[in-house]
């Protein structure tokens, strides 16, 4: 007895009958085979695309609530003078609804997953427990602004094992500038007795190059963070924008992951990470919309295609990414970079998170790859059904409590702005 039965979906231009049981996929055969199996509940997949999600590899997720504040500003001064500031008021209450909002985003494109990096940690473990997604919640060190982390609680709670298998922490050490080598490698420390991944900002802006260069006398900051023992295993890359060949060298013989933030790259001009460049070093790349203040949109179709286009416009060759292979990145690759192994990929034994995509659609109704074009030509809106260890969390492309998370985010907002 099955659990849940789809008939007839399209995956991967193929016709296909697809069995889930206790949160796996049990069963991916042509269509009509499992006519006769029997299932707690059966869905009738034909006019659908069924792919993996997106996995979301680096995210502030409650800056939703700082949305559009100074939009047109440089990162440096933007982050001190419209962003920190306004960051020093939010409470546990509005970070716990700035994050049901992003989840909710991110939910309506297709994502199930975010690796994220901000404060008040519990208010976004409750949210991601409560709304059903899966997620990597990281403990941040910041020169200057331990009032408010609440590292020794989430750490006491790691010991413990107290977080379900599709939550899980990390250690983000916000960037170079703002740590010193000290907190660095009590970071790796860290790491290393807890055996948990570190989440950083790297090499995102030329400012941070020549921050490396003068503060800290490091060919770059590539090299910087390497030789702290930030490159290792695991390591989750956010941004490297400003990477030499020597660079992502590196950060493939270490075992990192890139995540790529190409529409916050560009909206910010911090530059563009060379992905084709990246490729042939063997580097593991994913995708990330970062906060929503630098993207602005948390839809995951949208960075995707902002990825291949940005690939694409860097080797001034538009061969430069196979679309098969941006694909994998933010599917099955980004399900690995935020330690979900057995995620990201619609086979037997593989944990049965998948979306449902209409193909009445327009993108869809000339013909061509499917799968090319939800990321190139589709929209949230095409999204129907997306599912996380086998559960539903949207259904019809809605979410049950869709009004409720839309006006708590919009009464936290106001006790920032
Ligand atoms: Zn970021």
């Amino acid at each position: 007895m099955y659990d849940l039965i789809l008939s007839n979906a399209l995956l991967r231009g193929r016709r296909v009958d697809v069995a889930v049981a206790a949160g796996r996929f049990a069963a991916v055969e042509p269509a009509g085979t499992l006519a006769r199996a029997e299932a707690l509940e059966r869905l009738d997949a034909t006019g659908f695309l069924l792919r993996p999600p997106f996995y979301n590899t680096h995210t502030h997720q409650a800056m939703t609530l700082l949305r559009g504040i100074d939009d047109d500003c440089p990162l440096m001064d933007w982050l001190t003078r419209c962003i920190w500031p306004r960051e020093a008021r939010l409470t546990p209450e509005a970070v716990y609804a700035g994050t049901r909002l992003a989840i909710l985003e991110g939910l309506r494109s297709g994502c199930v997953a975010f690796n994220d990096m901000y404060f008040h940690q519990p208010a976004i473990l409750r949210a991601a427990d409560e709304m059903g997604v899966r997620a990597r919640v990281a403990l941040m060190y910041m020169d200057q602004v331990s009032d408010h982390i609440e590292n020794d609680a989430l750490l006491a709670l790691c010991r413990e094992g107290g977080l379900p298998p599709r939550l899980g922490l990390a250690l983000a050490p916000h960037a170079l500038y703002t740590t010193t080598p000290e907190i660095l490698r009590r970071v790796v420390g860290l790491a290393d007795r807890l055996g948990l991944p570190i989440h950083i900002h790297a090499a995102e802006t030329r400012d941070e190059v020549r921050i490396a260069r003068e503060r800290f006398g490091a060919e770059s900051p590539i090299a910087y963070l390497d030789a702290c023992g930030i490159l290792r295993p695991g390591t989750v890359l956010a941004h490297c924008c400003q990477v030499s060949e020597d660079d992502l060298g590196r950060i493939a013989a270490q075992g990192c992951y890139v995540a790529h933030c190409p529409q916050s790259n560009q909206k910010l001009a911090s530059g563009v990470f060379p992905w084709a460049l990246a490729a042939k070093h063997g580097v593991a790349i994913t995708v990330g919309t970062d906060g929503a203040a630098s993207n602005n949109g948390l839809s995951m179709i949208a960075e995707a295609k902002a990825a291949a286009l940005s690939a694409k416009l860097n080797a001034g060759a538009p061969d430069a990414l196979a679309f098969a292979d941006l694909d994998r990145a933010v599917t099955e690759t980004a399900a690995a970079a935020l330690g979900f192994p057995n995620a990201g990929r619609i086979a037997p034994s593989a944990d049965a998170d998948f979306i449902l995509v209409s193909l009445g659609h327009p993108a869809f109704a000339a013909g061509g790859d499917p799968d090319a074009n939800f990321v190139y030509a589709a929209d949230p809106s095409a999204v129907h059904s997306v599912y996380c260890l086998g559960r539903p969390l949207l259904r019809a492309g809605h979410h049950p409590d869709e009004a409720a998370i839309l006006a708590d985010a919009a009464r936290a907002a106001r006790t920032i702005r």
